[in-house]
């Protein structure tokens, strides 16, 4: 430790009495502390980075905290993981701050929205409310030391004596901290931890308890990472701390992360690509946040870099989200000991309280800055919602109009995701017309009346800058950033994206929508409450049967709920029409005869709880197609959901399929260890998903033969992504197409592509590249390699929609490829090709594809089919759960799982 950081250095800084550093460890040399302030040590027993603090002691220690110093402390519960842990922010001021919590929360309010806020008391506001500063930790639970320097941050501001930042942020800021995000996890990498090391922790990286088992604790309980999940906020951690966010406002928001252990440390200014809707404001003060932190790390002679690695771009980061509304977002990574030691390549040790230490100063001159900056920094934040208004008001775009479409379930959704993020959205409450509105799939395609019940989203508003970048259809990547990445991509060097490039809500929930170049005229309610599709039971009591059409998520949850029930269900295959109402195929019926007296009341129950309309009848003579005798009405065996849970498994895929099933359409899976496979009884279930892997499953399996019985036998098995891979692999064999290589082109293709691609929406290689050399490039070239990675971006696939896969969707649908993955569409005499990837030139919606990969996949196999035996294998080539916000595929997904055990 001594060698990377140096403490006795110090000394030329501060002086310090021998006496001080006898008494330990001093994380900020020379400070004096309140001892009526408790340490960690007197509450749970171990000194500021001598153990990995655990959720119930950083319980205990901040109830501690609270009845020491109540005047100057509040602790607020915001939530509960999973697992029931709860989620908790302090709030750090001066006593009369704290006496009025209420009213600076109020201000806060008025000032983010300036609409209603005359310049005199936006300037009263700026110069009477203390600025608002947010540190955030341990969103990745194996991120380990940021929650102990958040509570050693707490600490400090509530018990140094005479020390100037705590003295300032007293007096000038509020500082909030949440010293925990994801508890469920950490506790997970706690225990295994605890229960791995041995008579003395080890700085060996090779040992046991730096490698954590399957799945690590960067994830919560449904293994989704919240770093991503801050528009869709699928997670109640993330629902949580959104709703506090929006209370407060914060101008500085800083996440604290961990990364490599032979890494140094990271902040602000961040790498490119930057999010085009961030404001030059902000990136300022990145620079500023970053030169303090700069400031105190030289004089603490900690390594740090900045620049790099880490980018702005994605808004469903923890830096990102708050950023689009005007916080001043920022990522802060430090080296991970992954435990209490690790000895280092380059021969240095280094130990968990270097790295709560190296948090704590960057939380420390964060706060400070926040504290010194105070009435520039609410001008600024004033400034920033004010010209989002303005802003909004002159872009060409000047609303965005969803319809209810086919899906008023889906529609509501995602009114609700927005305001769950701050975006106000407004609904009609008549029929409107709007004279300016392009299609935003089809631009060139208009449309002038829209239905009540549509939802508006003005960009007029305060938050017009989130509400864009969730709302257009692209939001483009920095020119140098894309013209670098394809240099590295033509030399084969491994690519920078951070993230996906691709996530437009319109898309995600493939809803009709509309972009409005002239505000709308008509009745339109802001909305205060995230909408329900509201549902009911037509025609009263029924005497023969209750119908639901199929084509929604709320049929779906209805239908997950109905098996939970053990309620006998058919499904027809064909179309029918009765009592003047068309139903599509797929369309669930409920016979009296079938099913328990009460049926009634519980479908009463489904309408209100799902938002599902349910038609009743008393007879079941059809105007059109097939009566509910055909044999083309099948009934839906209950399916038994065997999920494989453990590596190989990517812990991501695995986790949203499971939260898909079991939290969003209300039914139970059973997970299995993947090593458990070959020994376990199969035939208790009729479906088996297999997620994602980049391993695939012949190491789990061994024998592959019993799979393929067990299909052979009725078995519904669903392969997602890197699966479906695995399945085509010569020995596996249960899915007869192949996965392609990078097909080798011609000069000739590659130029033409070169000239289409000016009319396509990515940046174009420089303008002073060096001439290429053919010849050259071709000697050059790999004999066999995967083609090119898409970095997450949207195509558009088209649909069977005769085939049981595709009930419920329209021609097409939208899908996120965030993989090398290319098939091989299936020979008509081995299956379905149940989606396809359109043409070139129409296949690519938003987000970045390399040239290859948009040459190869058009027309390739999105989703496959094949019959084998009295069973099936169906196999998506990408994970259609990804992040559970692809909401459009949910009903795919759904198709194979509770319709696959009925054909
Ligand atoms: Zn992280």
């Amino acid at each position: 430790m001594k060698r990377s950081f140096g403490l006795p250095l110090l000394y030329c800084w501060l002086s310090l009495s021998t006496a001080a550093l006898a008494q330990g460890f001093e994380y900020f040399p020379g400070t004096k502390y309140d001892p009526a302030i408790p340490t960690l040590k007197a509450v749970v027993g171990h000194e500021w980075g001598e153990r990995i603090t655990a959720h119930h002691e950083l319980e205990r220690y901040l109830r501690a905290l609270e009845a020491a110093a109540g005047q100057r402390l509040k602790v607020v519960k915001y939530g509960e993981t999973w697992e029931g842990r709860a989620l908790y922010y302090l709030v750090i001021g001066s006593p009369e701050n704290l006496a009025r919590l209420d009213e600076i929360k109020a201000g806060m309010q008025r000032l983010a929205d300036p609409r209603a806020l005359a310049p005199a008391e936006a300037q009263k506001l700026i110069s009477t409310l203390p600025s608002i500063v947010w540190l955030v930790c341990s969103v990745h639970g194996n991120e380990i030391s940021s929650t102990d320097a958040g509570l050693l941050a707490a600490y400090h501001l509530l018990a140094a004596q005479g020390d100037e930042i705590s003295t300032a942020a007293a007096r000038n800021s509020l500082v909030l901290i949440d010293p925990l995000q994801n508890p469920d996890g950490r506790d997970r990498f706690i225990n295994y931890f605890r229960q791995t090391m041995g008579r003395w922790p080890d700085g060996d990286l090779q040992s046991a308890e730096h490698n954590e088992v399957w799945p690590s604790g960067r994830v919560n309980h449904y293994l989704f990472d919240m770093n991503r999940d801050w528009f869709a906020q699928t997670q109640p951690e993330t629902r949580g701390r959104a709703r506090a966010f929006l209370e407060w406002f914060p101008q500085v928001v800083a996440d604290l992360h961990e990364m490599g252990t032979e890494s140094s440390y990271y902040f602000a200014p961040p790498a490119l690509p930057w999010n085009p809707n961030l404001t030059r404001a902000q990136l300022d003060w990145l620079g500023r946040f970053g030169r303090n932190n700069a400031r105190w790390f030289d004089r603490f002679r900690f390594d740090y870099f900045t620049r790099e690695n880490y980018d702005s771009f994605y808004p469903g980061y923890g830096e990102g989200w708050p950023m689009f509304h005007g916080a001043i977002g920022m990522t802060y990574e430090q080296a991970s000991v992954r435990g209490l030691v690790a000895r280092r390549a380059d021969e240095t040790t280094m130990r968990y309280r270097d790295s709560v230490h190296h948090h704590f100063v960057a939380a420390l001159s964060t706060v400070e800055h926040t504290a010194q900056h105070r009435e520039a920094l609410l001008r600024y934040f004033y400034d920033y919602r004010r010209t989002a208004v303005e802003e909004g008001a002159r872009e060409a775009v000047k609303e965005y109009i969803i319809t209810p479409g086919s899906d008023a379930s889906r529609a509501a959704r995602m009114a609700a995701m927005l305001m769950q993020s701050g975006v106000e959205v407004k609904r009609a409450d008549a029929a409107f017309s709007n004279p300016r509105a392009r299609d935003y799939f089809d631009e060139q395609a208009r449309a002038r009346e829209f239905p009540a019940g549509s939802y508006v989203v003005s960009l007029a508003q305060p938050a017009k800058r989130l509400a864009k970048t969730l709302m257009d259809k692209r939001t483009d990547q920095d020119k140098e950033f894309i013209d670098e990445q394809r240099l590295r991509n033509q030399r084969r060097q491994p690519e920078e994206f951070y993230d996906v490039t691709a996530w437009s809500l319109p898309l995600l929930f493939d809803l009709p929508c509309y972009m409005a170049e002239q505000v709308s005229a008509g009745q339109l309610t802001l909305l205060k409450e995230p909408p329900r599709a509201a549902g009911s039971v037509r025609g009263g009591r029924a005497g023969l049967a209750y119908i639901i059409a199929w084509g929604t998520q709320a049929a779906a949850a209805a239908l997950g709920d109905l098996f939970r029930q053990e309620v006998r269900v058919h499904s027809s295959d064909k179309a029918f029409k009765l009592g003047g109402t068309s139903f599509p195929p797929g369309t669930l019926i409920l016979k009296t005869r079938d099913n328990p007296g009460d049926l009634h009341d519980r479908v009463t129950r489904l309408a209100a709880e799902h938002g599902v309309e349910v038609h009743a009848t008393d007879s079941a003579w059809v105007e059109e197609g097939v009566n509910f005798g055909s044999s083309n009405v099948r009934y839906l065996p209950r399916p038994r959901v065997a999920l494989a849970y453990n590596t190989p498994t990517s812990a991501n895929s695995a986790g949203w399929v499971r939260y898909l099933i079991e939290q969003r359409y209300g039914y139970p899976v059973t997970t299995v260890r993947t090593e458990q496979l070959r020994g376990l009884d199969l035939s208790r279930y009729n479906v088996l998903i297999l997620p994602d892997t980049s391993a695939g499953y012949t190491a789990a399996l061994g024998e592959v033969n019993k799979l393929r019985e067990w299909v052979q036998g009725g078995g519904t098995l669903v392969a997602l992504g890197g699966a479906t891979a695995w399945l085509t692999e010569e020995r596996i064999n249960l899915l007869p197409t192949k996965r392609e290589r990078r097909s080798k082109a011609g000069g000739k293709e590659e130029k033409k592509e070169e000239t289409k691609e000016k009319t396509e929406p990515m940046p174009q290689g420089r303008a002073d590249e060096p001439a290429r050399d053919a010849s050259l490039e071709k000697a050059l070239e790999p004999a066999e390699e995967w083609p090119s990675a898409t970095p997450g971006a949207i195509t558009r696939v088209r649909i069977d929609r005769e085939h049981w896969l595709g009930f419920g969707y329209g021609e097409t649908a939208t899908v996120l490829v965030d993989s090398n993955r290319i098939f091989t569409p299936l020979k008509l005499d081995r299956g379905t090709n149940v989606a396809l990837y359109l043409p070139e030139g129409k296949m690519l919606v938003s987000g970045l594809m390399w040239d290859d990969a948009r040459r190869q996949l058009p027309n390739k196999a999105f989703l496959m089919h094949v019959p084998t035996g009295r069973g099936h294998v169906v196999a998506f080539a990408e994970d259609p759960n990804y992040r559970a916000f692809m909401e459009g595929l949910n009903l795919m997904m759904l198709n194979a799982v509770f319709l696959g055990p009925g054909h």
